[in-house]
């Protein structure tokens, strides 16, 4: 196998990123340290240029490429966090990008995206394979390909976000991560080693795609079909195999959350701290609070991944 990224990587990441993502605040709570018996530290990610983490491992991606690479562009293929992050760094690298997007992506998303410059290339998610459909656009016109989390400048990216909350507060005890496909947590992981060895590291996916729990506990990726929730940053199917290697090694256990438990933290963060999270950024905080009594008297880390849900669709959640 080859040689996982170590947090040297996310070192030179941070380096790279620096004046161009937001060094981003970490904020606290005395209500939410009250109710959980310790001392918590929220990093907004949500507040991160485009709105979420992912602008991290975009920009740090796209600024390795060399010359020929960057004249030919790039190509990612998500509806989501993803698109739009690529989009931005492309634009602010002077990067030709291509999107590939399902027809019945959200208008929202695609708008963004189109805002952002780059170019959408549409598909039908029934019947056609976006990642053959990138596959071919790449090979077609020389375009690099940049996936959303199994990429080792993508997720060395993402762990610069953990980087920045143990440089400001120092070592925790516990650190709370939304899981998706494992760019965000492995990226942290590598973090989490170097600069607070002895904090426990937990990621948190949704109650209705538990495949990395699952993976965790059978030693293998286990595959499940799309799952419905309302956190669609983390409607992944699998984790990667970068993903997956530091994972297994690094993170104390996989922790679940309900739409419900997310809903009630979106709530909480609007109303106490003025924060516009979206569903699947709630996912770390949502497992914090399960584990209320286990916390007691220690100094707690939760990554609030993003805030990128139209107001309608926060509304309508908020309101049930
Ligand atoms: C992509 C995303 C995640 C999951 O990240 P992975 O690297 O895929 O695990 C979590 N939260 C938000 C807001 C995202 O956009």
């Amino acid at each position: 196998m080859t040689s996982l990224p170590t947090y040297e990587d996310v070192a030179a990441a941070a380096a790279r990123i620096q004046g161009h993502a937001h060094r981003t605040p970490v904020m606290t709570s005395r209500t939410l340290d009250e109710e959980l018996g310790a001392q918590v530290f929220l990093k907004c990610e949500n507040l991160q240029r485009m709105g979420a983490f992912k602008f991290r491992g975009a920009f740090n991606a796209l600024s390795r490429f060399d010359a020929a690479q960057r004249r030919a562009g790039v190509v990612a293929f998500s509806s989501g966090n993803h698109a739009q992050a690529i989009a931005l760094a492309a634009r602010l690298l002077g990067i030709p990008a291509t999107i590939v997007m399902p027809h019945d992506a959200p208008a929202a998303k695609v708008q963004a995206t189109l805002g952002y410059g780059g170019q959408v290339v549409r598909y039908d998610r029934y019947t056609e394979d976006r990642e053959q459909i990138g596959r071919d656009l790449a090979q077609r016109h020389g375009l690099t390909l940049i996936p959303p989390y199994d990429h080792a400048d993508v997720l060395a990216g993402q762990g610069t976000a953990a980087r920045e909350l143990f440089e400001e507060v120092g070592p925790l005890d516990a650190l709370f991560v939304p899981l998706g496909g494992g760019g965000l947590l492995s990226g942290t992981a590598l973090a989490t080693r170097a600069l607070s060895p002895g904090c426990e590291l937990y990621g948190v996916e949704p109650e209705a795609g538990n495949d990395g729990q699952q993976s965790l506990s059978e030693g293998r990726i286990v595959h499940i079909d799309t799952p419905q929730t309302i956190a669609d940053g983390a409607q992944t199917q699998h984790l990667g195999h970068l993903t997956f290697a530091i994972i297994r090694r690094d993170v104390q256990a996989i922790l679940t959350a309900s739409d419900a438990e997310l809903v009630d933290c979106m709530g909480f963060l609007a109303t106490r701290m003025k924060l516009i999270v979206e569903p699947t950024g709630c996912l770390g905080l949502a497992a914090a609070r399960q584990r209320a009594g286990q916390l007691r008297g220690r100094r707690v880390g939760i990554v609030l991944s993003g805030g990128n849900v139209d107001l309608q669709r926060f509304c309508s959640l908020l309101a049930h």
